[in-house]
């Protein structure tokens, strides 16, 4: 939806950009919190892009290489990539 901003659902052109997707106590909903050493920048911030026909609605995580997945609580790495790496053969 993001890159073809048409919704995959019911094929809608209208796509709302959420560029801070927060609580409802106004906290911003983040996989990991880290300050950039280059400025000031996040990492692990939620946007959304979301459908105004049907409401389906797409989350990313910005910044999403320099997420640390041992920083974050439960996460681990599915790779695809190597053979072997999935539990399910
Ligand atoms: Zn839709």
């Amino acid at each position: 939806m993001r890159s073809k901003l048409r919704c995959p659902k019911c094929e809608c052109k209208q796509i709302m950009h959420v560029p801070v997707v927060r609580d409802n106590g106004f906290n911003r909903l983040m996989v990991e919190c880290r300050t950039s050493f280059f400025g000031d920048q996040e990492y692990g911030e939620y946007e959304a892009y979301i459908c105004r026909a049907c409401g389906y609605a797409e989350l990313y995580v910005k910044g999403v290489q320099g997420i640390r997945i041992e920083q974050v609580d439960g996460a681990t790495l599915i790779d695809g990539e190597k053979e072997h790496s999935t539990p399910y053969r």
